[in-house]
């Protein structure tokens, strides 16, 4: 049945983690252990978070579970190996360094396996299996969910946790390299409060965040936004910093704002609000920011902050936010 796949799937899976550690640790892994070296990881953080390397050959992960009993098609069942035309398995990862992706009750579920130089696709990962459900887990929530207060951080990349655990953040997770979904955005809501987004400063990561935050807004979270400065993404960030990466990311934590006041600082870097016109429009969009708030104090902190800033008065901004709102319904 279902239930005996799916304790198969785990153990399995749990071999196939161990069998790439192992690989790693080994000569045959040296090309994986350089790239991680060269990335800024520690012996302890490889250990700790069970990297792994997937070597060339074809065989060689089929060949050892083989060994260890599991059946072929339990491999291709599992997505450790795919099917050749004639039927045969054949290793679905090679020459990649392995990220395993670990459930709340630790259970090896998934893995992604990163390319060591350029190439496509970068990160291959596991697709959807009888024990895994990518838009349901998230990276490294096995560890942080021991931080989770007072907030999780949730980033786009297996690096980006990897080096924030490593630099002295174990609150941060990571989706799965999908648009973050509903039941994403639940999960955290489980453990925490407060999460703090902090996606890659690029215009991917950027669309990606201003995605993220209805979602969970609808999950009941607190939502801070930390856009890391330079263009980079949280792991470079703490890399470039050396030393100094914790304090750094600290103040960055420290000093981001909320989601609203993120959405009204993209707004005023889109419009050119200098000139009277741009200040009207600018207004007029943040009064649409406003607007979409489900809670009447909410409301009136932002409008009058927009007020302020913009040099009119507080009953215009509620005026025009309420005029907004009967228009919604
Ligand atoms: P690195 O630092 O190793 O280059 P990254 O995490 O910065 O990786 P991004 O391109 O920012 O890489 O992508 C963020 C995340 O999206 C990745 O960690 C991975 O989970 C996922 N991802 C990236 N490229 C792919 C891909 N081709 N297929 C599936 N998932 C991907
Ligand atoms: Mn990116
Ligand atoms: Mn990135
Ligand atoms: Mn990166």
């Amino acid at each position: 049945g279902l239930a005996k796949l799916r304790m198969r799937l785990y153990e399995m899976n749990r071999e196939t983690a161990r069998y790439y550690h192992g690989i790693l640790l080994s000569p045959q892994g040296s090309a994986g252990m350089e790239y991680f070296a060269r990335r800024g990881l520690s012996p302890k953080t490889i250990s700790r978070f069970g990297l792994g390397y997937a070597p060339p050959d074809r065989f060689s992960l089929v060949d050892y579970l083989r060994k260890k009993g599991f059946s072929e098609q339990e491999m291709i069942q599992g997505n450790v190996a795919f099917a050749s035309r004639s039927g045969r398995a054949i290793d679905r990862f090679h020459e990649r360094v392995m990220f395993p992706i670990i459930d709340l009750r630790g259970n090896v579920i998934a893995f992604g396996g990163r390319i060591l130089g350029q190439g496509e696709p970068k990160y291959l990962n596991t697709s959807d299996t009888p024990v895994f459900s990518k838009g349901r887990s998230l990276f490294a929530l096995n560890f942080a969910k021991e931080h989770a207060q007072p907030y999780l951080i949730l980033c786009e990349g297996y690096m980006d946790v990897i080096a924030l655990h490593q630099a002295g953040f174990p609150n941060a997770v990571a989706g799965l390299g999908t648009a973050l979904t509903p039941e994403q955005a639940r999960l955290i809501a489980h453990y925490t409060k407060e999460v703090v987004a902090s996606y890659d400063a690029d215009a991917a990561g950027q669309k990606a965040a201003s995605r993220s935050i209805p979602l969970l807004r609808e999950a009941g979270l607190t939502v801070r936004i930390l856009v890391v400065p330079d263009g980079k993404d949280p792991d470079e960030f703490i890399r470039s910093h050396g030393e100094s990466g914790h304090a750094r990311f600290q103040q960055l934590l420290d000093s981001c704002g909320n989601d609203v006041e993120y959405r009204l600082t993209k707004l005023k870097q889109e419009i050119h609000v200098q000139t009277p016109e741009g200040k009207v429009r600018y207004l007029n969009e943040a009064c649409g920011v406003l607007a979409a708030l489900d809670s009447e104090l909410e409301r009136e902190v932002y409008a009058g902050k927009l007020a302020e800033e913009a040099g009119v008065q507080r009953t215009a901004v509620l005026q025009q936010v309420r005029r907004l709102l009967e228009k919604k319904q």
